[in-house]
């Protein structure tokens, strides 16, 4: 068979296991896995050799922002920084807050048009967009099916912050999604305590940083998260809960689907690898850990390991969000709930994942690449990536398992000027990626080319 491209002599990992094997890539998409493809004419062959070659992550939880006059590359920026991770897919939020192309009116779908425009041409790497409803549209659910008639079948839901929506709009939301073959994301904390106990601290004079944690501990989000299922049950719809981070609502995440309900549940990479010990630095450091919902105390991290291990939860997306400590950060000298909540990670989600995962003992390779490809690709509708299989998109990563290397700012490409994982020392390096066939990253050096990327429309064939 005439290859274009032929990665050969490395680790090929799917879901369900390990082996040596060629990859062979015709027009972009993966022709044949096979033990020995030999040298194929006019193939550009490249050698694996004691590497592990990996389906692209897929990281549907971003907050990646589209490009402004002022901030003219950032979009771009952090597409690069995802290939450097090894990220060959990035799904984005129109959100408010963080960079949304709404429409005056509030619609969807101009909103989406907008986005559409403002990243076309942009990105170095696939990516593709979920839209967000707010309270402040005067119906956002009635063009919730044509957005998915359109290929954007998920959409997100705050249950906090001003631009959240009440329990009935929520339940409006999850009904015409589980009808129309979407799926709805939802950030579950309970708004109204959260606020209370906001207004409290502030009231006494505690308003640093590490008073964020206190103001909404492990009951506040694991109400929310029991909230949402049950509206989700009455609904008879499939629910996906955005970034878990703690036993007490994992807990309730397992009940539901002992009971049949399609639930799903993501964690994020600082939830695994950080701790509330991060608020204990002083004002200016612990405030670009402030993370809803924010970091928990160290037992909690065992749990989720587990919750991963077991499939209760099904995937780890990072929840970036590009805060420059220098900028969105800053307002931490006037009281904790005036800081950006968020922080980066789109660059350094495999390198974390592996090394505390599977380096560490706590999952194996192979569900690594489940949680961080295939489970995403297949929830997200993202039929043609996660996975090294004939017929999906030559989306591989060459990782090379044997190197020790510590985690910096000054080696990261993202738009912000911190990384929450400063000093960590990590196994494993991303050495080369390649994006539908065309190398992105070679041995270390980026080689990609701006607008390279496309969107992607999805469909939730597993609806
Ligand atoms: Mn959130
Ligand atoms: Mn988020």
């Amino acid at each position: 068979m005439p290859f274009d491209l032929i990665v050969a002599g490395g680790t090929v990992v799917t879901a369900d296991g390990s082996a040596r094997a060629d990859v062979g890539v015709v027009g972009g998409r993966i022709a044949a896995v096979d033990p020995s493809l030999g040298a194929a004419d006019g193939a550009r062959m490249v050698r694996a050799d004691g590497l592990l070659v990996l389906p692209g992550v897929v990281d549907v939880h971003t907050h990646t922002r589209v490009a402004t006059d002022a901030q003219p590359d950032r979009f771009y920026q952090e597409s690069v920084a995802a290939s450097f991770g090894g990220t060959t897919t990035f799904l984005a939020f129109n959100n408010p807050g963080t960079g949304a192309t709404a429409a005056a009116d509030g619609s969807l779908l101009r909103g989406l048009r907008q986005w559409q425009a403002a990243t076309s041409d942009d990105a170095a790497v696939d990516y593709a967009v979920s839209l967000v409803i707010t309270g402040q549209q005067s119906d956002p659910i009635a063009e919730l099916p044509e957005a998915i008639e359109a290929g954007v079948p998920t959409f997100k839901a705050f249950m906090v912050y001003d631009f959240g929506v009440d329990d009935a709009t929520l339940f409006r939301a999850l009904r015409t999604t589980g009808r129309h073959g979407g799926l709805l994301q939802v950030h579950c904390e309970n708004r109204t305590i959260l606020e209370a106990r906001t207004q409290d601290l502030l009231a006494s004079g505690r308003t640093a940083p590490r008073f964020h944690a206190e103001s909404r501990p492990p009951f506040v989000e694991a109400e929310a998260t029991h909230r949402a299922l049950a509206l989700a049950r009455a609904a008879e719809a499939p629910v996906y809960v955005v970034h878990l981070s703690c036993r007490e609502a994992l807990r309730h995440i397992r009940d539901a689907q002992a009971e049949g309900l399609q639930a799903f549940a993501e964690t994020c990479p600082h939830y695994l690898v950080l701790s509330d010990r991060q608020y204990e630095l002083p004002d200016e450091d612990a405030a670009c850990f402030v993370i809803s919902p924010p970091l928990r105390e160290e037992g909690q991290r065992d749990d989720l390991w587990a919750g991963l291990a077991d499939g209760s939860l099904s995937l780890i997306g990072t929840d970036h969000v590009p805060d420059r400590r220098s900028v969105e950060k800053q307002s931490w000298s006037e009281s904790f709930d005036r800081i950006s909540n968020g922080g980066p990670g789109i660059e350094t989600l495999l390198a974390t994942v592996y090394s505390e995962g599977v380096a560490g003992g706590r999952i194996t390779v192979e569900r690594m690449v489940d949680l961080l490809s295939t489970t995403p690709a297949r929830l997200f509708g993202l039929a043609s990536k996660g996975a090294v299989e004939e017929g999906r998109d030559a989306d591989l990563v060459l990782f090379d398992p044997a190197v020790r290397r510590t985690l910096t700012q000054a080696e990261l490409h993202h738009t912000s000027d911190y990384t929450p994982y400063e000093g960590l020392d990590v196994s494993g390096a991303v050495r080369s990626v390649f994006v539908r066939g065309s190398a992105v990253v070679v041995d270390g050096r980026f080689v990609g080319r701006r607008g390279y990327g496309q969107f992607q429309e999805r469909e939730l064939t597993w609806r």
